[in-house]
């Protein structure tokens, strides 16, 4: 019997969330943000669920050409632009798209002889401060950028710093310097993540980005996906490998960090942050033991956790458990590590296993 560490994706949900987009922006092109591996989903096993997007965007080179060694007629984005000027003869060789937010990109591609840009995406810093031109120099960048020869289009892009919280002053702050910024300039806009396709719908306008909520998951802290509409691509399941007991006062696991307050039963479930889930995962922290909450007792280690079994007194040996997923979600368990899902969804490791509910293509529409 192989190790019972399952991360099940599901396709089907994963095409479903990517029309609640649709329905939540319909006037938008839309981006969808498959980097870090599809959120740790599997980017080439995602792509098939992922075919009405309008535009896949990616981090690196590396997740850029992964998507070429499949079969993917969507036009593929470098949100992050080329890191030297190297990398522009792979943007060439694989047509792809890429951010221009720094003066150094401006020379290496002119210094390039800036072949075969149709589309340039230009990002501008409305208040982030992370990436982007200066506001200031949105205008003088614009030009430049449309006299390269072959160029049809400018994208004008800006990133939110709190788009996850609605009413927050700086989203308004950054909407209308970026709107100050390019009035007047020619191209379509984008603006908005996953936060903000939720909570602005002024900030919508021709281009959205969609990560997190392509997954089922929220990005707000009040809010999760389900409750937004949106259906969780991931369960991650295990089992438990064994069951045992503790007498009141014996503690359990590493640094003996729990103690049981009464006598109670143990199970052991295959599962550590070997696969990604969080070392400093609290005490109490539910896990679904055949669908029963159960807490969370010691803590995680490499291989494996352990949980009080007293929820769950029909518990045997090789009974389902479930981190997180549809009936668990992961935005709770993020939330008991002080974290954000987006970082368990990426961390869980190659170790595990993953499997697939198929998504089977609809016939195309005429
Ligand atoms: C990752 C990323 C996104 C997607 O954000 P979500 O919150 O997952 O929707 C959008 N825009 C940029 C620039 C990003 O890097």
């Amino acid at each position: 019997m192989s190790r019972n560490t399952v991360a099940t994706i599901n396709l089907p949900a994963l095409a479903r969330n990517l029309e609640r987009v649709r329905a939540l922006a319909p006037n938008a092109n839309i981006m969808a943000v498959v980097k870090a591996d599809a959120y740790g989903h599997g980017l080439t096993r995602c792509i098939p669920a992922l075919q009405s997007a309008d535009l896949l965007a990616v981090a690196t080179m590396r997740e850029a050409r992964e998507i070429r060694s499949v079969d993917c007629e969507i036009p593929v984005l470098l949100l992050e632009g080329v890191t030297d000027a190297d990398e522009l003869d792979e943007v060439n060789e694989f047509k792809l798209e890429h951010v221009v937010h720094h003066a150094a990109q401006l020379q290496w591609i002119e210094q390039s002889g800036c072949r075969s840009h149709q589309r340039i995406w230009l990002k501008l810093n409305s208040g982030m401060n992370r990436l982007g031109f200066p506001l200031e120099q949105a205008r003088e960048v614009h030009q430049r950028i449309q006299a390269w020869p072959g160029v049809e289009e400018v994208v004008l892009m800006t990133h939110f710093a709190c788009a996850d919280q609605p009413g927050h002053a700086m989203n308004q702050l950054q909407r209308e310097r970026f709107d100050q910024a390019t009035a007047g300039l020619e191209g379509p806009h984008c603006l908005s993540n996953s936060g903000a396709l939720i909570n602005d719908a002024s900030a919508h306008r021709e281009w959205v980005r969609a990560g997190l909520m392509l997954y089922g998951v929220s990005p707000l802290d009040q809010q999760t996906g389900h409750d937004l509409g949106f259906e969780p691509v991931m369960r991650l399941d295990s089992q438990l490998i064994a069951i045992n007991a503790v007498e009141a006062g014996e503690s359990i696991g590493y640094g003996a960090r729990y103690t049981a307050a009464h006598h109670h039963r143990v199970g052991v479930v295959a599962i550590g942050y070997g696969d990604g889930y969080p070392r400093n995962m609290p005490d109490g922290t539910p896990v679904l033991v055949k669908g029963q909450p159960c807490p969370l007792a010691g803590r995680v280690s490499m291989d494996m956790l352990t949980v009080d079994l007293s929820n769950q007194p029909d518990a045997a040996l090789g009974d389902p458990v479930t981190l997180w997923g549809p009936d668990l979600p992961v935005e709770t368990i993020a939330a008991a590590v002080d974290t954000i899902p987006y970082e368990l969804l990426c961390r869980v490791s190659p170790r595990v296993r993953y499997e697939e509910i198929e998504y089977l293509r609809s016939k195309p529409r005429n």
